[in-house]
């Protein structure tokens, strides 16, 4: 952690950049960095190479997020954050981070890290929001209200509200703390969990294509983009989705598989805790953590769910 903050208090141009289909640490921990450096005078830009999910639009400086490179030399140094590897920032940003002379990393998720000048990676974290914020705590930064709101949303989606096994009571510590600096929990929540239809709808069709199999621990669903387009949503509106699958009674692992616009197949998996979803991931080339992780693959649905199913099978055959 010294070695990242010893580069950012260095630098005075910061490039942020998080991974693709953002989620809300990605955004979170992206915006709530810029509003912390904002503060100390520090110019600031942010890059996400999208889709963002609406439910994310209302945080604060959202308006400064882009998809535009800056021009090499412009920057002093990139901070990746949510991510370790520069492929999850999106094919333009990974060929323009390799040029840049300082890349600093702040990640929570597994894997080892071959890349960047200072790394500070540690997937005993909920969030990247949660490492931001004790970054800030730790360096005597001052916490505006609108880092505190955009950090608080990054701690509270990758906690699932605070319902999963990785909300520690650091992370309940880390809240109160947001809180206490003007995060304001009711207004947020009503702007992350906003009861949208055309979700709904898609729900519908995740539990219509679901195959239970091996005595109902192993829960497999799809949507292709004929789906999506069926009831008028995108990619970015599939990300809560993913997490009502592997709460069905008796499930241990589940995984969700998604035709995307280029026709690759974008695979969702998460396990109960048993199961080390991340191992399936990594191995594929993808990452994640113990019980939530991804991978793109190309090749058609079937194959792809085929593959996966084989693996995950063998991880619950393992268990007995
Ligand atoms: P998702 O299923 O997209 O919600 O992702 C679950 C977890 O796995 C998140 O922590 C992601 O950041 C991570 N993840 C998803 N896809 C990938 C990928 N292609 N490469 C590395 N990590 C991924
Ligand atoms: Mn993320
Ligand atoms: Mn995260």
């Amino acid at each position: 952690m010294k070695d990242v903050a010893a580069m950012i208090s260095q630098a005075s141009r910061v490039w942020v950049v998080s991974h693709v289909l953002p989620d809300g640490d990605a955004l979170g921990s992206s915006l709530g960095l810029m509003h912390l450096l904002a503060a100390q005078g520090k110019q600031v830009r942010l890059f996400s190479a999208g889709p963002i999910p609406e439910e994310y639009l209302f945080l604060p400086g959202m308006d400064r997020v882009s998809d535009v490179l800056p021009e090499a030399g412009e920057m002093d140094l990139a901070v990746m954050l949510d991510c370790h590897q520069p492929e999850r920032t999106g094919p333009v940003s990974a060929k323009f981070l390799a040029q840049l002379p300082r890349v600093a990393i702040i990640d929570h998720h597994q894997g080892e890290v071959e890349f960047g000048q200072a790394a500070w990676v540690d997937p005993s974290f909920a969030a990247t929001s949660e490492m931001v914020t004790i970054l800030a705590q730790s360096e005597g930064w001052s916490i505006p209200p609108q880092a505190a709101t955009c950090l608080f949303v990054g701690v509270q989606t990758d906690t699932g509200s605070f319902r999963y096994a990785n909300t520690t009571p650091r992370v309940f510590r880390v809240a109160a703390d947001l809180a206490e600096a003007g995060a304001e929990v009711w207004p947020i929540s009503q702007e992350v969990y906003a009861t949208r239809p055309k979700r709904l709808r898609l729900l519908g069709r995740i539990m219509d294509n679901l195959e239970l199999s091996q005595e109902g621990r192993l829960a497999l669903s799809q949507i292709t983009l004929a789906d999506l387009e069926k009831v008028g949503a995108g990619p970015a509106d599939l990300e809560q989705a993913v997490e009502t699958l592997r709460l069905i009674p008796g499930v241990e692992v589940s995984a969700l598989f998604r035709q995307n616009a280029k026709g690759a197949i974008k695979v969702s998996m998460r396990s109960r805790g048993k199961v080390d979803v991340s191992r399936v991931a990594i191995d594929l080339g993808g990452g994640g953590h113990k019980g939530a992780a991804g991978v793109t693959m190309e090749g058609n649905l079937e194959g792809v769910r085929r593959d996966i199913a084989t693996r995950l099978r063998q991880g619950l055959e393992a268990l007995a």
